[in-house]
């Protein structure tokens, strides 16, 4: 019989478990307590459970609990960042970024991906599996408790494609912005995506105050195309239409992460054209200089051109950030300390 992933469940669905197992009802908003406030990595941290019921926990239930396999911290700002390993064997990594207004954790969604963006390191040997919520969780789960610090916000910006692994997406946040577990705030939670529309406009009727952020790095579909396989699927004007219907159905303005790879999508041209198609969405254009991975030769755009792509931009009307740089000295860029881990194996 395979094994309950119990940490993924929500406090119903752990109820009806424990009743399956024989146990009073109110053990499950124990064992709740013990793995979403408390963040327990075992069943033996459970102090108030009789060693029979961990026992029998043992035998019909799957604890999920990440291991270390390696930690780097940044000499330059703090950042730390993870390599976590799963009950399987597989790697995946976690970022942790200290910021004035609190600490933020990017978190994988899937060991892999399968969505091919060129410049992106995540995705060089494709998809291995999806993530369960119990393993999205604990990646903050173990920060949080390592560090001691209480983590506010949360980006599904690491490895993997998110509403490629939906169900289990909008399990993890459910749970995560329980009041009975970490209690997150729906709004310090923001979900990247590189624009599959099915699942944008599925994710408009959750009815979640979470923020989109859509990985659009191009104002028309021939450059888009150039970079992201994705943008064959779906085309621009139909991704946008999802993030209007997207910001319409839950009033929550987007990101619009265009990552800025010398000349391919970096000219004024190019920034004019992307004032134009943003002009009448809600939203702020996040521009990041692009983080060159050694598997392929795109190279990061000036200095000087990110700057006046960012005043073209600003000049038309459009709210723009630069993304500071966070942990370049220790493979800040998605999928890259994983990739170098299996590298060296
Ligand atoms: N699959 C999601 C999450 C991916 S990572 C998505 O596509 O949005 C988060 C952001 O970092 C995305 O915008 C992604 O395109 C971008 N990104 C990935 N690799 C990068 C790199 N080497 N340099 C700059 N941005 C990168």
């Amino acid at each position: 019989m395979e094994k309950t992933d119990i940490k993924s469940l929500d406090l119903e669905n752990l109820t009806s478990y424990m009743v399956s197992i024989g146990e009073k009802p109110f053990r499950a908003k124990q064992l709740y307590e013990w793995m979403h406030q408390k963040l327990a990595a075992d069943f033996e941290e459970m102090t108030n459970l009789s060693r029979a019921l961990k026992e029998k926990l043992q035998q019909s239930a799957a604890y999920t609990s990440l291991t270390v396999v390696e930690e780097k911290i940044s000499a330059i700002d703090g950042t730390r960042k993870y390599l976590f390993g799963l009950s399987d064997g597989n790697v995946i990594e976690s970022v942790l970024m200290r910021y004035k207004h609190g600490n933020s954790v990017c978190i994988s969604s899937q060991v892999g991906c399968r969505m091919g963006c060129r410049f992106c390191a995540s995705t060089l040997d494709g998809l291995e599996r999806n993530l369960l919520p119990s393993e999205m969780l604990d990646q903050i789960y173990r920060i949080q408790k390592m560090t001691g610090e209480r983590v506010s916000n949360v980006v599904v910006m690491g490895s993997g494609e998110p509403l490629d692994n939906y169900d289990n997406l909008v399990r993890f946040i459910r749970l995560l912005t329980d009041e009975n577990g970490l209690n997150i705030s729906q709004r310090n939670i923001t979900v990247s995506t590189c624009g599959i529309v099915p699942g944008i406009l599925k994710l408009a009727e959750e009815n979640l105050q979470i923020t989109l952020a859509l990985s659009l790095h191009a104002p028309n579909d021939q450059v888009r195309k150039s970079l992201m396989p994705v943008a064959n699927r779906y085309p621009l004007e139909e991704v946008l239409s999802a993030c209007r219907t997207y910001f319409e159905k839950t009033g929550r303005r987007l990101t619009f992460e265009y990552s800025l790879v010398r000349g391919v999508n970096d000219n004024l041209e190019e920034a004019s054209a992307l004032s134009a198609l943003l002009k009448h969405h809600h939203g702020h254009v996040n521009l990041i200089p692009v983080n060159p991975i050694k598997e392929r030769d795109y190279v990061q755009s000036e200095g000087q051109a990110i700057k006046a792509f960012k005043n073209l931009l600003e000049k038309n009307g459009i709210n723009v950030t630069i993304r500071r740089e966070m942990g370049r000295d220790i493979n800040g860029a998605c999928g890259q300390l994983r990739k170098s881990f299996l590298n060296a194996e």
